[in-house]
């Protein structure tokens, strides 16, 4: 799986564009690679109405913590099924330091997508300053406790991990093949320690700074199962080749 984080980038008529340049060149990639794009909630709509049928998939970057209700400003889980986004990203790294989401706030938002058939792509990664200090285990670990590991195995099964160090998203600084490969070895294994054999089958994403000159050799370590790109994923060229290297 290759997914695309747009953050607050592109109006609704640059969104089209991007997806437009995605669907025509759809046909070059290898069978097997899904395609997720998740751009601002304004285009969810007329993306997943144009892409129908493409073969892309529509994601959305959030989703409220409540199910329906005075919630001004927020947009459910079910809303976003509603247009026929099938992924959310929740707990993105920004969301974490912007908007203060802590273990309480992301349990519950995973809890909403699961009940409405939306796929959460659950992120985690370490700051800086946390694998200086060789704490990176640690956080990763305390991450998937709080949230991941109380699901039920029925839900587990449902849910994409992407791993994303903090200081590599955005930065230019990627993790190299062995250090992501050595965490995501680390979160299967987690995972396997509480759902068994259930974690062979979940989908561990890498993301931070992935561009097309290292996404090949990341997506050729065991136990990474796609990526997820942000600032690469702007440029149909790039999100491509990212995608062709899987
Ligand atoms: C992201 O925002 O999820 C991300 C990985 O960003 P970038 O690829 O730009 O580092």
């Amino acid at each position: 799986m290759v997914a695309g984080n747009w953050k607050m980038n592109t109006t609704v008529a640059q969104g089209l564009a991007l997806s437009q340049a995605l669907m025509e060149r759809i046909s070059e990639l290898p069978q097997g690679v899904t395609l997720v794009v998740a751009p601002p909630f304004t285009h969810l709509f007329p993306l997943g109405k144009q892409m129908e049928g493409s073969g892309i998939e529509v994601g959305a970057q959030n989703c409220a913590a409540n199910q329906e209700g005075a919630y001004t400003g927020e947009v459910s889980a079910e809303m976003l099924a509603s247009v026929g986004c099938t992924y959310v990203i929740i707990g993105h790294s920004e969301r974490r330091t912007y908007y203060g989401e802590d273990d309480g706030v992301l349990t519950k938002k995973l809890t909403q997508a699961l009940r409405a058939g939306v796929t959460p792509i659950f992120c985690i990664g370490e700051q800086l300053r946390e694998r200086e200090s060789e704490r990176h285990f640690e956080v990763i670990h305390a991450q998937l406790k709080e949230v991941i590991l109380t699901l039920n195995p029925s839900d587990f099964a449902k849910v994409v991990i992407a791993y994303e160090p903090v200081w590599a998203i955005g930065t230019g600084k990627t993790a190299t093949a062995e250090q992501a490969q050595e965490i995501h070895a680390f979160i299967r294994k987690t995972l396997a320690g509480t759902f068994g054999a259930l974690a062979v089958q979940t989908p561990i994403l890498y993301g931070g700074s992935c561009k097309p000159s290292n996404a090949a050799e990341l997506f050729a370590q065991a136990d990474i199962d796609g990526g997820l790109i942000g600032g690469a994923s702007l440029q149909a060229e790039d999100f491509l080749a990212i995608a062709k290297a899987f």
